[in-house]
This record gives structure tokens, C-alpha cells and sequence, in this order.
């Protein structure tokens, strides 16, 4: 690695300059801090360089410098990501890809459109409007996020409970590996032949290469759409009705629940008018023929009835349903009122075990002394427990570090897993040994070092190595600094 404060490293600025314009590189200490972290901030590691590239080839030439000179380099998109992979931990190249954002093409008769990996994943929606077509996955991230961070981190969203995640949506990426080629995994037709790279490369967190194209698949609009609010004594009732709901066989595009602090944070950041004496807040959304959602709308009723729902409200139109959503997406950002920080987990348990899990993380949180806020994609089992902390308490932070690393370990012994969207990223790396054995761990290396066998690519993410307890990186990170 080359020292930043070397001839070499000065030279490597200058031949990046030279690529992508003065203006596209940022090395002073105040622009580099906007870079070193992404949502997750219990993991800070400032990148010893930005580059802003605006075209595949200039990506490529970046890629290729940073092999010349033996720098990391980690993709960025707008750095929403809720693990840590967009933060430098090696140190090294913050490959920003955030002005890349042009819409190549839109095929409607096709139902696909082409984009440059900086769009965010609203501007596609809105780019094929005019045809009845959308983007389907819809993380609640998606008015920032990009397709390029969806596609690496195989986001999802509320209505990946009827439609999948990013994955499903997906028809070919444009990469630059790891060596400084260019490759299409991939294409605009369904099951493209040979070994299926675009599925090994969605979901792999910016460490298989640096995609900067992708063509998605686009869904054509419902013909029509009900959108549900009701509210719950409890999260457990709420719960209940959601098993009862899919047990009933019915698979709404969404189901979404927050609990009564949440509730709490939203209501006085935005004034919705919503029940935040209630103990929970469910939303369900049915799309699908007319004639179908009649006879879902029902069993929907009975089922939240039997829980002893109240406050039940169907939206009457747009605007009423983009209110209800407004509860749930802008969640995450109303807890702000109440803690600077939160450590979102993400953890993934089976949907009957809903109510184990609340028990259990609620507990967690009364030992550890944290307070906790939950977000749930209820449909899938998904859990989103929200640790609230300050940064600069120290004790605070090692008890929520504790409390988060029990809360997964505790979806793992219910029969789940670690992420269910956000990705390994650096802060769940310790944690894969939960859930895979040497010998998958040992698989998934070869299979990353084939494609980047120097190492430079997105270094110290997902994989766990000996060095990832204590001191994973050439940075030291908060979570290492105060314990392990
Ligand atoms: C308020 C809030 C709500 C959220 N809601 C959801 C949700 O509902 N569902 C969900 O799944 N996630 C959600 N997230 C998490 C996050 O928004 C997603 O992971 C998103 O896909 C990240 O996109 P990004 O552009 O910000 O990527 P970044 O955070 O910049 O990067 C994420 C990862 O992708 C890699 N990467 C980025 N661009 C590329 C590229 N072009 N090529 C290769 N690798 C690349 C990076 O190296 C990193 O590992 C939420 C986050 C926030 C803050």
C-alpha cells in the first residue's frame, strides 16, 4: 500500500487528475470526512483519496491506476448502506459513482431500461412512468440510494414480500473487474447462457468488481392498489395478524409494521395525525386485479379484526396512501429526535417466530440498558431493531455493540440469519461464523479471489479473516477500538 504521504501517492493524484479532471479528485481532510462512513457510524475510516468518475472508461482508468500503484478502492454510491461497505477500512480510493446518472435507454415494449449505476433507484420509477412501467424494489432509502449500491447489497424494500429484491429485477450489469477490464455479466434477455456471473455478482458488496452499468426489468403498474393502516394493542397482536394474514393465503405486496416509540418519533417529527398511544402501527398494501383485491381486502379485515385492531384506514387515493407510507419510510430519520445514532440491524428470523423475537429483543435491550425502536418488514420476518446511542458515550456504544451482536445471535438460534437486506458489509464480518461453516467461508474466498486475487477490491468486507476481531483493517474503527 502506498503511503499517502509519498512522491508515489502525489504522482497517483496526479495521473488520476489527469483522467477525470481536477475537480473529480478530493484529498483535503475536511472533503475526505464526508466520505468516512456510510449510515452504519460505528465504523469510521477516512479514504486517503475521492474520485469522481462520470464514465465507465474513466472508472476503468481509475481501477487500472489503483493496480499501478497498489490502492484499495471501494465503490460508493450516495452511501446509505447500513453495514459499513462503502467505508475505506484499508484505507485507500473512495470510488464515487454518484455522478453517474444518466438513463441510457428505456425499452418499454421490453420492459427493461439501462441506466448508469449513479441513478437513484426513484429516478428509474420515474423515468418509465409515462409508460405504466416501475422499478419494483423500493428500498425506503430510494429517494437517495443508487442502483449501483441496490444491485451490490441485493437491497429490497417494503414490497419485496410480493415482488423479491434487486436480484429479481435485474438483466445485466456493465463491470470493471478488479484488474481494470470491462465485462457485461449478463444481457437484456432472460436466462442468459454459461455460468450465471450476474447472479454471483448482485448481492456481492462492491467486492467482485465496480459495476457502472445495469439494465433493470421493469413491472407494469397494477391496475389497482389498497393501502391499509391499523393500528395494535401490542406488536405481538400485530404480529399475529400478519401469520394470520399469509396463513389465510393471502401474499399482499406489502406488510409493514413499526412499534410504539417509532410511532412515537414520527408522529412528532412529521404530524401525521397517527395513534402514537397505540402499541403498534401495521400497514398492509394489496395490489393485483380488481376483482381479486375485493376478496383480499376481506380476509384482510377479518384477520386484523380478530387481533383486535383499531383505527383500521383504507387510503381513498394517492395522497392518503402516500401519507401512510410517509409513516413508515420516513421512520429511520424521525428517531433522530430522539438519539444521534442508531445502529439499525437487520436481522431475518421465520415469520412464526415473530413474537419470540420481540420478546427477545426487548429483554436484550433491558439488560444491555439501550433503548431500541423497531421497524419490521413483517411480511418477510425481516427485523429492523434500531440501537439508539451517542456517539462520543463510550459505554454506551460497547453496550450497544454487545446488545446488537446478541440480538443476531439470537435470530440465528430462532432460524434465521444476519441480513435480510443491508448486507455483511464490515459490521456483521465477525459474524459469519454464525451462520456458515469453514469450509462455505473457505468456498466463498476462492471464488473472490478469482476475481480479485491482489486483494484491492473493497478489502476487509463480508469475508472474515484472522485479523477481523480486534483490528480488521489499516484503519482503527470505533467498534475495534472500544471492544471485540
Ligand atoms: C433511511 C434508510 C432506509 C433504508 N431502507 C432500506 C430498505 O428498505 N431496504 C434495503 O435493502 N436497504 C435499505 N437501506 C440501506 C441502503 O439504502 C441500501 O443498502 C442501498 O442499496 C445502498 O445504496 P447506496 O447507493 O447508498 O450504496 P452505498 O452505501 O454507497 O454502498 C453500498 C455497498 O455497495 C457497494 N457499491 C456501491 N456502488 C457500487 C457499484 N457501482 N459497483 C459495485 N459495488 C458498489 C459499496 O462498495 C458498498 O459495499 C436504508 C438505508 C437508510 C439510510
Amino acid at each position: 500500500m502506498v503511503d499517502p504521504k509519498s512522491v508515489q501517492f502525489q504522482e497517483l493524484v496526479d495521473e488520476l487528475k489527469a483522467v477525470v479532471g481536477d475537480d473529480n479528485v478530493l484529498t483535503s481532510p475536511v472533503d475526505l470526512a464526508v466520505y468516512q462512513c456510510d449510515g452504519e457510524t460505528l465504523d469510521l475510516a477516512r479514504p486517503d483519496l475521492v474520485v469522481l468518475p462520470v464514465s465507465t472508461h474513466a472508472v476503468q482508468a481509475v481501477v487500472r491506476l489503483a493496480n499501478k500503484y497498489r490502492v484499495p478502492f471501494t465503490a460508493r454510491g450516495a452511501g446509505t448502506g447500513l453495514s459499513g461497505g462503502a467505508t475505506t477500512i484499508m484505507g485507500g480510493i473512495s470510488l464515487v459513482l454518484t455522478r453517474m446518472t444518466k438513463v441510457i435507454s428505456v425499452e418499454p415494449d421490453n420492459f427493461i431500461a439501462t441506466v448508469q449505476v449513479g441513478a437513484t433507484n426513484s429516478s428509474i420509477s420515474k423515468a418509465c412512468e409515462r409508460y405504466g412501467l416501475y422499478f419494483a424494489p423500493d428500498p425506503s432509502s430510494q429517494k437517495a440510494s443508487t442502483i449501483g449500491g441496490n444491485l451490490a447489497e441485493n437491497s429490497g424494500g417494503p414490497h419485496t414480500l410480493k415482488y423479491g429484491t434487486t436480484l429479481n429485477h435485474v438483466a445485466g450489469a456493465k463491470v470493471v473487474l478488479p484488474d481494470g477490464s470491462v465485462t457485461i455479466f449478463g444481457g437484456k434477455v432472460r436466462d442468459a447462457l454459461g455460468l450465471d456471473l450476474l447472479g454471483v455478482f448482485v448481492g456481492s458488496e462492491g467486492t467482485l468488481g465496480v459495476a457502472t452499468e445495469v439494465t433493470v426489468r421493469l413491472t407494469p403498474k397494477a391496475e389497482s392498489v389498497e393501502t391499509m393502516l391499523a393500528y395494535f394493542p401490542s406488536v405481538e397482536m400485530g404480529g399475529q395478524a400478519v401469520s394470520d394474514i399469509v396463513a389465510a393465503g393471502v401474499v399482499p405486496a406489502a406488510m409493514e409494521m413499526i412499534d410504539q416509540l417509532t410511532l412515537q418519533s414520527v408522529e412528532n417529527a412529521h404530524q401525521l395525525g397517527l395513534n402514537s398511544e397505540a402499541g403498534a402501527l401495521l400497514i398492509v398494501e394489496l395490489d393485483g386485479a380488481r376483482a381479486a383485491i375485493e376478496v383480499e381486502r376481506a380476509v384482510v379485515i377479518r384477520c386484523v379484526d380478530q387481533r383486535a385492531a383499531f383505527g383500521v384506514k383504507w387510503a381513498a387515493d394517492a395522497g392518503e396512501r402516500e401519507a401512510i407510507w410517509k409513516a413508515r419510510k420516513s421512520a429511520f430519520g424521525a428517531l433522530g429526535r430522539i438519539a444521534p445514532h442508531a445502529y439499525v440491524l437487520d436481522g431475518v428470523i421465520p415469520r412464526s417466530k415473530l413474537a419470540e423475537a420481540i420478546y427477545g429483543i426487548a429483554e436484550i435491550g433491558r439488560q444491555h440498558e439501550v433503548l431500541i425502536a423497531n421497524v419490521y418488514h413483517a411480511g418477510d420476518g425481516n427485523l429492523h431493531p434500531a440501537l439508539l446511542y451517542h456517539q462520543d458515550n463510550e459505554a454506551e456504544v460497547v453496550r450497544v455493540m454487545k446488545a446488537g451482536r446478541e440480538i443476531l445471535e439470537l435470530c440465528v438460534n430462532l432460524g434465521g440469519t444476519l441480513s435480510g437486506e443491508h448486507g455483511i458489509g464490515v459490521e456483521k464480518v465477525v459474524a459469519m461464523p454464525f451462520v456458515f461453516s469453514e469450509s462455505e467461508l473457505r468456498a466463498m474466498g476462492w471464488l473472490r479471489e478469482a476475481f480479485d486475487p491482489s486483494g484491492l477490491c473493497n478489502p476487509g468486507k463480508v469475508l472474515p479473516n484472522p485479523k477481523s476481531c480486534g483490528e480488521s483493517g489499516a484503519r482503527p474503527l470505533l467498534r475495534h477500538r472500544l471492544s471485540c
